[in-house]
């Protein structure tokens, strides 16, 4: 049943034989687990359209727009931005698409995750794959304090609070996705090639 749900890799004009037609797939994993970069991957290899709300949110801080100023505060705390402004966003967002599309940073929360499935259900479509990028804490603290991209959110003490949050509010989808039969677990300590084969599997029929 499971495979079934995932095995939507088609012939398809518009992303060549190798796409993945009707996929909905969600990264999971804390924050500098990668994510980013291994969507970016997907998304140029398999076609997916690639939701990334952080990417969303900070071009909503840049423009100015009402969406931008409200998560601001929160972001800059290392802080979740409330779940309304956030599905409101993705709901928006994913009536765009209608290939497959890659959540990266969403849901971030089970309330998230419940609303995305009601938006999904709305678009005729399913919860393909929820792959965890599994990185332990150490790594992380020291993964971000050498990334130097200059984000409001990347110091010490706001990534150690992003990574509380992330273990008090994120963490428990790993269970609810597990128990839907949707869960893949990818170890995100290695070469970012390797890491890449793992997720590239379990984002697809090959997984
Ligand atoms: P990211 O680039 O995914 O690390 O996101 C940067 C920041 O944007 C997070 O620390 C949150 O403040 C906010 N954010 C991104 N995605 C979500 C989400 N799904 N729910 C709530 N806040 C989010």
């Amino acid at each position: 049943m499971l495979h079934r749900r995932i095995v939507a890799l088609r012939r398809s004009p518009r992303f060549g034989d190798d796409a993945a037609v009707d996929l909905t797939i969600t990264l999971l994993g804390p924050p500098g687990s990668g994510k980013g970069t291994q969507a970016t991957r997907l998304r140029d290899d398999l076609g997916f359209a690639h939701l990334a709300t952080g990417d969303l949110l900070r071009a909503a801080r840049k423009e100015g727009s009402e969406l931008g100023r409200r998560a601001a505060e929160y972001m800059d705390r290392g802080d979740l931005v409330p779940d309304e402004l956030i599905v409101a966003l993705m709901r928006e967002a994913i009536a765009r698409e209608d290939g497959p599309v890659l959540l990266d940073g969403f849901p971030r929360t089970t309330a998230q995750a419940d609303a995305l499935a009601g938006v999904l259900d709305d678009h005729d479509r399913e919860m393909s794959a929820a792959v965890l990028i599994d990185v332990p804490d150490d790594v992380v603290v020291e993964r971000i304090s050498g990334r130097s991209q200059g984000r409001s959110d990347d110091n010490p003490e706001t990534v150690r609070e992003r990574l509380r949050v992330y273990h008090r509010e994120t963490e428990p989808l790993v269970g609810y996705y597990d128990e839907r039969g949707l869960l893949r677990r990818v170890d995100g300590r290695g070469d970012p090639d390797e890491v890449y084969a793992q997720v590239r599997r379990s984002a697809s029929a090959e997984g």
